[in-house]
């Protein structure tokens, strides 16, 4: 028996990155998958990409920050497979690099939109459904190595990031009576796209973030989504409210 066998778990942020890898691995884990992306034809790729693999996927287009939109994701996952018992909140954004003093306003608006409350919608909706069906729904937030401690210039997402594991917490004391779990992942540097684009070019870059990671390499997206499934799955029955590090060590020191 697999891990997820029988269970129905949404994925955001789904279209590429560690959600994509998270979609193909919760489907490899049995859950059929809603990938959700603000990108249709990328969730739509993911989506495609799982059935591949063998696995049982749709995809949905959401914008996370709009109440809506976040609505109509969980509507859709509760239709589309007539329950949702995961979720995996990943979808987020970095924003621009920038001393605190300087940090643009509007850029400050975008990433706590989507880093915040754009998890704040999801779970709230989420969390909802499970009450609704009276399923001991499983949830986990992607957080990051800044949501323990804080990085330069980046004081939005370090902010916001924080945010995702005290609504972490917030919920799982909330909830925890009714079977419902919440955790948060918090990966050191990741192979994504997102990285990549901060790396490539720039050799100092990448020698800063492996200076500060024990294991000197950064993580695969697949060694967080192995977390997420193992947070969403039967084997971490009495986790809740747990902020795991997926860093190398990199918090530890
Ligand atoms: P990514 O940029 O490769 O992928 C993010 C995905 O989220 C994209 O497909 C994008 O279209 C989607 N998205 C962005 N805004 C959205 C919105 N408003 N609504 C719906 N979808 C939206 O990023 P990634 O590296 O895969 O990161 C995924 C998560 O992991 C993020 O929350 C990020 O902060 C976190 N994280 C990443 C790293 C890293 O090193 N890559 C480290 C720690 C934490």
């Amino acid at each position: 028996m697999k891990a997820l066998e029988g269970k129905a778990a949404l994925v955001t942020g789904a279209g590429r990155g560690i959600g994509r890898v998270s979609a193909l691995a919760f489907a490899a884990a049995g859950a059929s998958v809603v990938a959700v992306d603000i990108d249709e034809g990328s969730a739509k790729e993911t989506a495609a990409l799982v059935h591949g693999a063998g696995g049982d996927a749709t995809y949905f287009r959401a914008d996370l920050t709009r109440a809506t939109d976040v609505a109509g994701m969980v509507a859709y996952a509760v239709s589309a497979y007539g329950r949702l018992d995961c979720a995996h909140n990943n979808a987020g954004i970095l924003g621009a690099s920038a001393v605190f003093h300087e940090y643009d306003d509007d850029e400050w608006a975008k990433v706590v939109a989507v880093n915040q409350t754009g998890v704040y919608l999801a779970m709230k909706h989420e969390i909802a459904a499970f009450l609704a069906n009276r399923t001991a729904g499983a949830i986990v937030n992607t957080a990051s190595y800044s949501a323990l401690v804080a990085v330069p210039f980046a004081c939005a997402y370090v902010a916001s990031k924080h945010a995702v594991v005290g609504m972490t917490k917030a919920a799982a004391i909330e909830y925890g009576r009714k079977g419902i779990r919440v955790n948060a992942v918090c990966p050191g540097t990741v192979r994504t796209e997102m990285t990549v684009q901060r790396i490539d070019g720039n050799p100092k870059m990448e020698e800063a973030i492996l200076g500060v990671t024990p294991m000197r390499r950064l993580a695969e997206p697949e060694e967080v989504a192995a977390a997420a499934v193992w947070l969403c799955s039967d084997a971490a029955s009495f986790v809740n409210g747990h902020a795991l590090s997926v860093d190398g060590g990199a918090v530890a020191q």
